[in-house]
């Protein structure tokens, strides 16, 4: 019941407001940037929770991987994206939708985006970058195949709720990339195995290319693709994803 004396501009302003409040607290989702290069340590640790704006993926970024998905190694880099609702965290339980018979993992390095930029030069991308973990591209195969056959956009097999699994993410300060290291066991058995360094675009590359089309934003995540090896998962599965030696996931199939 709004009063008479209360113009209605302001009465609306604080409506939305509040709505805005609880938009920020349901659905913006965050990644966990810890100040040592030790995943595990969550909050105990310090370090802080960044809002994530949103989470581009690169596809067919390892030669394997595309030869497996029998697709041609790509001429510049394949780029799509998450809502950042699709991200979980740390010892989550995802559920399979309803709408598919072929949830595949996808084991990925991913890195944080540290500050806004625009048309950022590949010399300069290093420094736009904050933070590492490893991340899982949960995919609804079955779905991307008759999406990408019919020329549609694969959006909501790569984009449900649950589909971004991310480890707590740790400073890149120091770290050769091209030594990083993954790796996935689902129930205790090795799945995926991969070297960052065979990756056909390296980061600074496809920062330089997204950010000429993308203002690139604190706390962005980027997926760098997949080694080969991705595979179908079952209710019940146990996965555990590791950036070798600087982060590790687990999740359960539910
Ligand atoms: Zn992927």
């Amino acid at each position: 019941m709004r009063g008479s004396s209360v113009p209605p501009q302001l009465w609306l302003s604080g409506i939305l407001e509040r709505n805005a409040t609880l938009f920020y607290i349901h659905h913006m989702k965050t990644v966990h940037l810890t100040k040592t290069s030790s995943s595990k340590g969550g909050s105990a640790s310090g370090g802080e929770d960044i809002v994530v704006p949103k989470i581009f993926c690169i596809g067919k970024n390892y030669a394997k991987h595309a030869a497996e998905m029998k697709s041609d190694v790509p001429q510049r880099p394949v780029v799509f994206m998450k809502p950042s609702s699709a991200i979980v965290h740390d010892g989550a339980k995802v559920s399979i939708p309803a709408m598919t018979a072929d949830l595949h993992h996808e084991t990925e390095v991913y890195f944080v985006i540290g500050k806004e930029g625009k048309e950022i030069r590949k010399e300069d991308a290093r420094s736009y970058i904050a933070a590492m973990g490893i991340g899982l591209d949960l995919t609804l195969r079955d779905l991307q195949t008759e999406l990408k056959n019919a020329g549609n956009p694969w959006l909501i097999s790569k984009g449900f709720d649950g589909s971004a699994p991310i480890s707590n993410a740790v400073p890149v300060d120091g770290v050769d990339f091209n030594s990083l290291e993954l790796s996935l066991t689902v129930n205790g058995k090795l799945r995926q195995q991969g070297s960052y360094k065979n990756t056909i675009f390296k980061i600074e590359e496809v920062i330089a290319f997204i950010s000429q089309l993308f203002t690139l934003e604190r706390g962005d995540l980027i997926f760098t693709g997949t080694p080969e090896g991705v595979a179908k998962l079952n209710h019940g599965d146990k996965l555990h994803a590791e950036l070798i030696g600087h982060a590790s996931l687990d999740v359960v199939i539910s």
